[in-house]
């Protein structure tokens, strides 16, 4: 059995640095070269992703966001897929000097919701069409323990709105131990999300002042242990802003070349929060390495040609422009409609004096769904994967020879139908009909005979059907 690993030697900064420090702006043909074997779709290696970081040239980051954008149409076709998270407490024990929940912030209004109002929180969510929800908390449990953890997972199962439900809970909280992965297992989450912050170690150090979340090896040292306790999925991801973005990118390619080692699997998703305003934190509005805009959207075309088959998230931390760009060059799941402070679904705009962070996208599911439609992508609320047990090798097996196609695509369209026809408005529906006619139109024989089917069954009333 392979155990958990105790400290991050996995993350060597000495490598890291001789790749930048080395590392000159590269030719034209050498970046040609390294885009040609992106698109064969085996990904590319750390000394590969340090070179295309230095790609300034405005010919060729055109070629390599292209690159980007034909590999993500082959491996996801015009696939998004939505989620929301569910913040259910902003109690927490650490300071963290980012983030607006920090225990000493006394200007934050502190709230941990019952169980009725998470039930709550869900149903307005199932209402808004979603099927799939991320928790998120700090990092301080109320008296019941770990418990309130699991009975929260459990709430958000067990509520239901007319055929509406949330299908899949993923979780965004502190790094645990192998037993308490094993709990959250049997509460059956789906990806167990946690970003390390910075891969700097003396960055980490001076921005965590107090309480667990200090330690850099016991943070950057959990995914091994939820993969110990059986979690397939995990989701990895860092906060830009903090120390410089080449250092952090490429951290995280050591990351998932442990993963992949250990285990035989990388990480199921990477996220890409940049920090944003938080009540309380000077660090937060002028981060010490903000990333720009132009910076950002080259990172994330340069990871869909490293890890070409893992999903990459894009919340609404960001405005719709960028947001609308990233989805171009690699994004391939995103939140929409979201609130970050506990009970924000409920209280409607969302308290600025309970939120974790200021929101870019404050549009509703209704507004981004429109909108992504009318760019020509397919909304999907599926979750077939994880239900089928298809996650973490298997997720990889069925995902490498690109047969996802046949899965994903007339899943995400049964699912989008299902969303049509129970949430939608006249206007999305109308758009969103003619989108699924159009995609229908483009798929092959073997598409079409598994699609058609399910959607004729989504038009007859029954739900939650997938192949
Ligand atoms: N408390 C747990 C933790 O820190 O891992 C889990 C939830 S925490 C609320 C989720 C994530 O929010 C953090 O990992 C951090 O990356 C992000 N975050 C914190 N402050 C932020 C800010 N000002 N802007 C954007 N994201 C922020
Ligand atoms: Fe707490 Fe997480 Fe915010 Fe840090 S990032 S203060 S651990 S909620």
């Amino acid at each position: 059995m392979i155990t958990a690993a105790e400290r991050a030697d996995f993350i060597e900064p000495g490598e890291i640095e001789a790749l930048l420090k080395g590392g000159s702006r590269p030719s034209r043909m050498r970046v040609r070269e390294l885009l040609a074997k992106a698109k064969e779709m085996h990904g590319l290696s750390m000394e590969e992703v340090a070179c295309l970081t230095l790609v300034e040239d405005p010919e060729l980051l055109a070629e390599l966001f292209l690159t980007a954008k034909s590999i993500k149409e082959e491996i996801y076709g015009s696939r998004l897929v939505f989620f929301a998270p569910l913040y259910i407490s902003n109690r927490c024990a650490n300071e963290c000097t980012y983030c607006a929940f920090r225990a000493t912030n006394s200007g934050l209004k502190r709230r941990t919701l019952t169980q009725e109002e998470i039930a709550e929180e869900t149903r307005i969510l199932i209402r808004q069409g979603h099927k799939r929800v991320l928790v998120v908390a700090g990092e301080a449990l109320p008296p019941r323990g770990f418990e309130y953890i699991t009975d929260s997972i459990a709430t958000i199962y067990a509520t239901h709105v007319g055929p509406g439900e949330i299908r899949r809970v993923n979780v965004n909280l502190a790094p645990q131990n192998v037993d308490r992965f094993k709990l959250l297992k049997q509460a059956g989450i789906g990806t167990f999300q946690l970003f390390q912050e910075t891969y700097h170690r003396p960055t980490y150090a001076s921005v965590h002042l107090k309480g667990k979340k200090r330690d850099y090896d016991w943070r950057a040292t959990a995914f091994d242990r939820a993969m110990e306790a059986g979690i397939d999925d995990v989701g990895m991801g860092l906060l830009f802003g903090l120390y410089d973005w080449r250092f952090e990118v490429l951290s995280m390619m050591q990351h998932i070349r442990h993963l992949e080692e250990t285990f035989g699997v990388g990480p199921h998703t990477l996220s890409f929060p940049r920090i944003e305003p938080a009540v309380g934190s000077t660090l937060a509005d002028a981060p010490p390495h903000a990333v720009s805009d132009a910076d950002f959207i080259k990172m994330i075309a340069i990871m869909r040609l490293a890890v070409p088959y893992t999903g990459m998230i894009m919340s609404t931390r960001e405005g719709a422009d960028v947001r609308r760009q990233t989805f171009a060059v690699g994004i391939s799941q995103i939140s929409a409609g979201s609130r970050t402070d506990p009970g924000g679904y409920k209280d409607g705009e969302g308290d600025p004096n309970g939120s974790q962070f200021q929101l870019g996208d404050h549009r509703t599911v209704e507004e981004v769904v429109a909108d992504v439609v009318s760019l020509g992508y397919t909304p999907s609320f599926c979750t077939a994967c994880y239900r089928l047990g298809r996650t973490g090798q298997d997720f990889m097996d069925l995902a490498k020879p690109g047969e996802i196609k046949y899965h994903c695509q007339p899943n995400a369209l049964s699912t989008f139908l299902e969303y049509l026809c129970d949430y939608a408005g006249p206007v999305a529906k109308t758009a969103g009909e003619k989108l699924i006619s159009i995609e229908l139109q483009h798929m092959d024989g073997q598409q079409t005979a598994s699609t058609l089917p399910m959607l004729n069954q989504v038009r007859r009333g029954e739900r939650d059907v997938f192949v």
